[in-house]
C-alpha cells in the first residue's frame, strides 16, 4: 500500500520535501471490516493548518504518519454486511491507495447520481461550504450585492453561482486571466477583478460595486478583507469562510488595518465550519441537485494524476493552479 506521509512541518509555503511517499503493509480485514481502494482524493487549503503543530479545530497531522483527507473509493473486500464489495464510499483516509474501516464516519455514495468525484466537490464538502456560508451564515437575500474572493475555486465558484441563482449582483476576484474568463462566461458574474493585475484592490472593488456590497464571502483574508471593509454597506455581513492568504505566513499579518469600520457600519462578521452543519446535508443535496438540474450550477475540476503527485496538487492551491475543485485521481 502506498501512502503519503508528512515528512516535515512546512516553514512558509509547503515544498515537495515536506512530503514522503512510502510503502506499507496492510493487515488483512477482520469480521466487521471492509477494504477500500481509493479512486479520488481531495486536496484542500485547510490541510495546511493541520500541518502546523498548534491548537486548532482539527488535530494536527503527525510527522512520519500518513496525511488524511476526503476521498472516494470502491469496496474491494468486505466482512461488513452494510458495505458490500463494489460499493462506492466517501471517507476521510485520502493520501493512500487502500484503507480499512468498520464503517464509522464512512458514507455510501450513489454513483448513478453524479460522477464519483463530484462528491468531493460540488456535492461534497466544498459545495456544501458554499451553500452553508450563503444560506445559513449570510442568510442571503435576493437582490443583494455580494463580493466573493478566490471566486473561481472550489468553494468560490459555487458561491458565485448560488448567488446568481438568487438574483444577486456578484463581483468575483481571482488571480489568472483564464479564471476571470470562466467567471464571466460560465458563472456569469456581473463584475470581475484580477487582483494580481490591480495596484489598488480597494479602488477596483469600489469601481465594480458603486453602490457598495452587502455580503463579502471571504476565502482569502488579508488585502481582500481590507478592501471589502472599505466598501461594505451599513448592516452588511462578512462570511468568514477561509483566509488562504495567511496560511503560509511565518508571522501574523497586521491587516486588515481598517477593522474599525465594522463598528460604524454595524457589520456582522461570522466564521463557520461546514462540519458543524452536517444536519443540513439533506437540504443541501436537495437544493444543489435541483440547481444542477436547472442548469444553474456548472463546476470545474483540476485533476492531477497519481498519488505520487498529490503533494504538488496540494502545493498548487497556493499558486492558484486550480480552476474549480482540485482533485487527485489515484490509479
Ligand atoms: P480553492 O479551490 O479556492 O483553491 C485555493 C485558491 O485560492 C487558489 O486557486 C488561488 O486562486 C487562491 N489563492 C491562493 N493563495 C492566495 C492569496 N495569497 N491571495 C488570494 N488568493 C489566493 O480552495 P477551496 O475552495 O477549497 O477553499 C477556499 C477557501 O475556503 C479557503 O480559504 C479554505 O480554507 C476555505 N474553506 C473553509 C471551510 C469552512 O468550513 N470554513 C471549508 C472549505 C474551505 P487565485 O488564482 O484566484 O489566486
Amino acid at each position: 500500500n502506498r501512502e503519503v506521509h508528512l515528512h516535515s512541518r512546512p516553514d512558509g509555503k509547503p515544498s515537495p520535501s515536506d512530503f514522503k511517499l512510502i510503502t506499507s503493509e496492510l493487515s488483512p480485514i477482520v469480521e466487521g471490516e471492509f477494504l477500500v481502494k481509493n479512486k479520488w482524493m481531495s486536496v484542500d487549503p485547510y490541510m495546511r493548518g493541520r500541518m502546523k503543530d498548534g491548537e486548532s479545530y482539527v488535530e494536527p497531522f503527525q510527522i512520519g504518519k500518513s496525511l488524511e483527507g476526503g476521498c472516494i473509493g470502491k469496496v474491494v473486500e468486505s466482512q461488513n454486511s452494510e458495505f458490500k464489495e463494489g460499493d462506492y464510499v466517501l471517507g476521510n483516509l485520502g493520501w493512500r491507495e487502500y484503507w480499512k474501516s468498520n464503517g464509522e464516519g464512512v458514507a455510501k455514495i450513489d454513483a448513478n447520481l453524479a460522477p464519483l468525484q463530484a462528491f468531493l466537490g460540488v456535492l461534497g464538502m466544498t459545495g456544501m461550504t458554499a451553500w452553508v456560508g450563503l444560506k445559513r451564515v449570510a442568510e442571503l437575500q435576493p437582490g443583494c450585492t455580494i463580493f466573493v474572493s478566490a471566486a473561481s475555486g472550489a468553494v468560490g465558484s459555487i458561491v458565485c453561482q448560488i448567488a446568481k441563482a438568487n438574483n444577486c449582483q456578484v463581483i468575483g476576484s481571482a488571480g489568472k486571466p483564464e479564471k476571470i474568463e470562466w467567471l464571466q462566461d460560465v458563472a456569469k458574474v456581473d463584475a470581475v477583478i484580477n487582483y494580481k493585475e490591480t495596484n489598488n484592490l480597494s479602488d477596483a472593488l469600489g469601481k465594480a460595486a458603486p453602490d457598495g456590497i452587502d455580503v463579502y464571502f471571504d476565502n482569502v483574508g488579508g488585502d481582500h478583507l481590507e478592501a471589502a471593509l472599505d466598501h461594505l454597506n451599513d448592516f452588511s455581513c462578512v462570511v468568514c469562510c477561509g483566509m488562504i492568504s495567511t496560511y503560509n505566513a511565518t508571522e501574523p499579518s497586521a491587516a486588515p488595518r481598517n477593522l474599525f469600520k465594522i463598528i460604524g457600519k454595524r457589520i456582522r462578521m461570522q466564521g463557520f465550519i461546514v462540519r458543524d452543519h452536517m444536519h443540513d446535508r439533506d437540504d443541501f443535496l436537495r437544493e444543489m441537485t435541483t440547481l444542477i438540474r436547472d442548469d444553474k450550477i456548472h463546476w470545474e475540476e483540476t485533476v492531477t494524476d497519481g498519488l505520487e503527485n498529490a503533494a504538488d496538487a496540494f502545493i498548487g492551491l497556493f499558486d492558484g493552479d486550480n480552476l474549480g475543485k482540485s482533485l487527485v485521481r489515484i490509479k
